[in-house]
């Protein structure tokens, strides 16, 4: 008999392991029944336009079933974009607080929340979010840009300059190219009460961030110039032209000035007609033109006038043509038909922007180191083609 009953151990083991896997079973269907009541309750709140009260519905969801935090996120973003930022604010906030989310969401909660104070223009609050996040592997890179833009609205400079040291261990070029402008904006500040010493270290330190940045070597060319050290300063000139050809023409009348202190025209023509062969900028050549004029003669000008603009149309050009024409012995008849040809030719370019951003296509009159429209620094250069250089 008790033989018996061994034998029907297993049996009981088996019945036992049966019954509690059915009773998990159970527990796991009560909680998805739960789970999908509140969702449905959520998702009813939010047909019927009563997102608060859906936001606290699918909230509840969150707390059954850590697995919805995706569709958090994507309903808070979508709060963001509609520019219903309490709302965005209140899910993001909840992630944030919710304590077993894995590192890697509550990441992204403290980054999105973050956002949100950023576009309530929050930016205190906004700073605070991404400085957690300055060690991250996924989100460290992109909170320092987000704080650089922090800074860069609020002006503060040092702020930023305080993070050199992170943003130079990621060497992103993007984000060197704004700590350089940083550095630009101190130095413009000290060229303004003409503290030399100054100026250079914190153009030197620019320049080391970025190498390109022509915006650096102009206000060093401009500070060297004050001081009469014009060789330092047409170096600078040079410079600008090698790291940027298209912000080049700005510069060539300032660069005139210097070679003519230097007592060294001929020498500057000679770059400038070296420029204009390599970029046919309509500024080098009305600048070259007047060295034909003085060394030769109107009429040898006006042949090489002609001869570029035919091989490369501009209005500013013609414009220049048209002046040069009234320089030549004429009727009074010619002269001023010319000279109405000249002031509307003057009329058409006046409306016209001499600076375009080369990120977004925002136009300007007035040049800008940070584009008003897309806030990047120096994109805005001047317009290339006809009704530009
Ligand atoms: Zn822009």
């Amino acid at each position: 008999m008790i033989e018996l009953l061994f034998l029907l151990l297993p049996v009981a083991m088996a019945y036992g392991w049966f019954m509690g896997r059915n009773s998990i079973k159970q527990k796991d269907q009560t909680i998805k029944q739960d789970l999908s009541i509140k969702y449905s309750t959520g998702l009813n709140y939010l047909l019927s336009n009563q997102k608060d009260k859906a936001i606290d519905s699918l909230l509840e969801a969150l707390k059954v079933e850590d697995d919805s935090v995706e569709a958090h996120f994507a309903m808070a973003n979508l709060f963001r974009k509609r520019g219903e930022l309490d709302r965005a604010l209140k899910v993001h906030e909840y992630l944030v607080r919710h304590g077993n989310l894995p590192t890697k969401d509550k990441q992204q909660a403290v980054f999105e929340l973050g956002k949100d104070f950023l576009s309530a223009g929050l930016y205190d609050r906004a700073e605070k979010m991404f400085c957690k996040l300055l060690k991250s592997d996924v989100y460290g890179l992109k909170s320092l840009a987000y704080l650089l833009q922090i800074f860069q609205s609020t002006k503060d400079w040092q702020q930023g300059i305080g993070h050199k040291k992170q943003i130079v261990k990621f060497a992103d070029k993007r984000l060197l190219h704004t700590l350089a402008n940083f550095y630009c904006e101190l130095a413009t500040t000290a060229f303004e009460q003409d503290n030399f010493i100054e100026v250079l270290e914190l153009l030197e330190q620019a320049l080391k961030l970025d190498p390109n940045s022509c915006r650096a070597n102009w206000l060093m060319a401009q500070i060297y110039e004050n001081h009469k050290q014009c060789e330092l300063a047409c170096q600078c000139y040079k410079d600008i032209y090698q790291q940027d050809k298209e912000f080049f023409p700005d510069v060539i009348e300032a660069m005139h000035q210097c070679y003519i202190e230097l007592d060294a025209e001929d020498e500057f023509f000679a770059f400038i007609k070296k420029v204009y062969d390599e970029t046919a900028s309509t500024t080098a050549l009305i600048s070259y033109l007047s060295h034909v004029e003085t060394k030769h003669s109107n009429k040898k000008a006006q042949e090489f006038m002609l001869s570029a603009l035919k091989r490369r149309p501009t209005i500013r050009g013609f414009k220049h043509f048209v002046k040069m024409q009234m320089n030549q012995p004429a009727t009074e008849m010619t002269n001023t038909s010319l000279d109405l040809i000249r002031e509307l030719i003057s009329e058409y370019l006046k409306v016209k922007h001499r600076y375009s951003c080369r990120s977004c296509g925002f136009n300007s009159s007035t040049h800008y180191w940070s584009c008003p429209s897309c806030h990047e620094w120096e994109q805005l250069k001047p317009v290339r083609g006809l009704e530009g250089e």
